[in-house]
């Protein structure tokens, strides 16, 4: 069965193994190239987007994780990793590169300095009941490129309608932290997806 690495230079390493592995999943750290290459899918945790990507240069992961994602590796990216895979970003400090291949405008520190955490119930077209979301100094997806799916908009308070879900073909991306709250839905969703490979 396939193997889902996850980023493990920072994040919520351990939480997102273990809903990989709640999803039925198998699922293993990856810090170094030759761990990923033996992976066929990856999952960027949260964390600040800068510092990821310096650390995924350092150890040389950076060209590899990029290389893959040009050669169609599943990825799933999660508040800073959704912003390493946006192929642009507004907001950031200049010079800020990301691995890119999610055609999406990502704006950091969207919902602003006063609401740096919050949470929210969204609707997702492939979920019965809402999913709970954590939302941590968070992005929002300001534009969308033709080939991308939303999945997932805010539905009340003064960000409503923002996007927050995206799907590009084997790269799916949210705003906030789905290994914080105990539901598999989305760490499944993304299985599942590996899995149809
Ligand atoms: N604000 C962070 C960044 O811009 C992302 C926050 C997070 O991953 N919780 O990189």
């Amino acid at each position: 069965s396939p193997v889902i690495g996850v980023f493990a230079l920072q994040g919520n390493v351990r939480e997102h193994v273990a809903m990989l592995t709640q999803a039925g999943a198998e699922a293993r750290p990856v810090r170094r190239p030759s761990e990923l290459a033996q992976v066929d899918a990856m999952v960027l945790p949260g964390g600040e987007s800068t510092t990821m990507e310096k650390l995924a240069r350092a150890f040389e992961l950076f060209e590899p994780l990029q290389k893959r994602i040009a050669d169609g590796m599943p990825v799933f990216g999660t508040c800073a990793g959704m912003i390493l895979l946006a192929n642009e970003i507004t907001g950031g400090i200049a010079g800020q590169e990301t691995l890119g291949g999610l055609d999406v405008t990502v704006r950091r520190n969207a919902f602003g300095r006063q609401v740096d955490s919050f949470e929210a119930d969204l609707e997702f077209a492939a979920f019965e009941a809402p999913y709970h979301a954590v939302f941590i100094r968070a992005p929002w997806v300001e534009r969308v490129g033709p080939q991308v799916e939303v999945l997932s908009t805010v539905s009340s308070g003064p960000a409503t309608g923002r996007i927050v879900a995206v799907r590009h073909d084997r790269l799916l991306a949210t705003s906030f932290h789905p290994e914080l709250t105990g539901d598999a839905r989305l760490h499944g969703y993304f299985a599942e997806l590996v899995r149809e490979l």
